[in-house]
């Protein structure tokens, strides 16, 4: 869910710093062949975002946090893929080689995870609706900002400087106060299945239709005429 929710807005970044990533044009082939990402789109994102592309994102979005998290997350995040390929493959750990392997996994998610803390710091902020000044070309934003797992959320008002931002879409807040589009990347939504407030990503599209999983439970939503905003962001092949 970490990796997955990381990677995601990574390609939130990526988009909004028009910078092409690789792994976003592999995982939209997926879609078109009616597969879903997994892990091992997850960290090709990331491992794209921590590497050569890192400089471009830096240089357009102040989210430094994300491009560290990524280059410092290369070498656990390649130990893992590994492993995963070698299980998915019939090369399984020789079983007196297990506690060793089983200690180095836990160290390298550990690792991960405790270095993913910046996410839960990153402010994930729904959007509600603007109040624009056009003269003044300064505005506000009703705001609510997601953390954890919280479910009520206080509403406050936030000054912003641009009258686009879209009501009921979620946006990360990067250290320069700049807000990111993250649909469709990731969107907000109750859920229908356990009914909390949740966060979704595109998981499959069939016959027109685009299923989205949540990342708190793995709930599944299925959601129509979400296809032009996938194609508009790569996610779908024109
Ligand atoms: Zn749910």
């Amino acid at each position: 869910m970490t990796l997955g929710y990381a990677a995601n807005v990574g390609m939130a970044l990526a988009r909004s710093a028009g910078v092409g990533l690789s792994a976003t044009a592999v995982i939209a082939a997926k879609l078109a062949r009616g597969e879903g990402p997994g892990f091992g789109d997850w960290v090709a994102v990331l491992q794209e975002l921590g590497g050569k592309k890192a400089q471009s994102v830096r240089e357009a979005t102040k989210a430094d946090e994300l491009c560290d998290f990524a280059e410092e997350s290369r070498v656990a995040i390649a130990r893992l893929r590994q492993r995963r390929n070698d299980e998915a493959h019939g090369r399984p750990v020789d079983r007196h080689d297990m506690a060793d392997a089983c200690a180095s996994a836990l160290a390298d998610v550990e690792l991960l995870l405790a270095r993913s803390q910046f996410l839960a710091d990153m402010p994930l902020i729904l959007a509600g609706s603007t109040t624009w000044d056009a003269l003044a070309q300064s505005g506000s934003c009703e705001i609510r900002r997601l953390a954890g797992d919280h479910p009520v959320v206080p509403r406050e008002r936030l000054a912003v400087s641009r009258s686009d931002i879209e009501n009921g879409s979620l946006y990360v807040q990067d250290s320069g106060g700049e807000l990111h589009l993250l649909r469709p990347f990731v969107i907000a939504g109750d859920c229908p299945r356990c009914r909390a407030l949740s966060t979704f990503h595109v998981d499959r599209v069939s016959n027109g239709v685009a299923t989205l999983k949540s990342f708190e439970h793995g709930h599944l939503d299925e959601v129509p005429h979400f296809l032009p905003a996938l194609s508009a962001v790569g996610l779908l092949p024109v």
